[in-house]
């Protein structure tokens, strides 16, 4: 029997639900980039990637970024592979004890998650890294379904648009008690089932190579992670 999280992501990868961003990744694919030439873009939706074995008891990390990027899950079929935003999160997952190597460079790098996913607020890449808020609703429904079926105890936001479609979930789901959080590098929230929310800086080259988010606060986020899966009961 198809488990529910690998029949997400055929689905996810099968959607066609976003005309403009559905041409896009394919007009890349077929394009690609100068160093890339050799490469077979994946040029499809890219799925969540989970934990491998499923870990359906231990306490769990769901990590939502924004969106493949053109050159890089989009590219490799794998989210944040291939890219530097990549680099920075894969380092920081290695270090903190959630990725079994810290680069991920394609589908048979032998990289594996433990006790975290890692799924998106688009699973398309945008032109410009910018979704439009037609596309975010779009894919809303995958984040909703993934967050039911991975039943993660804590939820790590990277960026403002994911930390707003959390928020977005945690409010069609009556799991906010209080006024939304804004968004903030090391915000959190608790929610009403008790699960806990978590906010950072989007490891995009606009933010590491300008000096906003240094190794240094990424790993500080990923150790808060730690502390609040060690603190956060059980979702229901
Ligand atoms: S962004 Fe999401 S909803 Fe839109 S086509 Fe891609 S997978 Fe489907």
């Amino acid at each position: 029997m198809i488990e529910p999280l690998e029949h997400l992501n055929q689905r996810i990868v099968a959607c066609e639900r976003c005309p403009r961003l559905r041409a896009w990744c394919e007009d890349i694919a077929r394009e690609k980039k100068r160093e890339f030439m050799a490469d077979n873009y994946w040029g499809r939706p890219v799925p969540n990637l989970l934990p491998v074995p499923p870990q359906t008891h231990d306490r769990k990390l769901l990590i939502i970024g924004l969106a493949p990027a053109a050159h890089g899950a989009n590219r490799t079929g794998r989210m944040f592979t291939g890219d530097r935003s990549g680099e920075w999160l894969y380092r920081a997952l290695n270090k903190a004890g959630f990725a079994s190597q810290p680069t991920s460079h394609h589908l048979d790098d032998g990289l594996t998650l433990s006790c975290c996913a890692i799924t998106a607020v688009c699973h398309c890449a945008p032109p410009d890294n910018k979704p439009d808020r037609f596309e975010i609703a779009n894919c809303q429904e995958y984040l909703t379904q993934t967050i039911e079926f991975f039943k993660p105890h804590v939820f790590l936001a990277l960026g403002q648009i994911a930390w707003k479609s959390l928020l977005d979930y945690a409010n069609a789901h009556e799991l906010l008690s209080s006024q939304p959080v804004k968004f903030a590098h090391g915000a959190t929230i608790t929610f009403n089932d008790g699960r806990s929310g978590l906010a950072s800086y989007h490891p995009s080259q606009q933010n590491t190579f300008t000096g906003r988010l240094t190794e240094s606060m990424f790993d500080s986020i990923f150790a808060e992670a730690h502390r609040l899966l060690e603190i956060t009961d059980r979702p229901s």
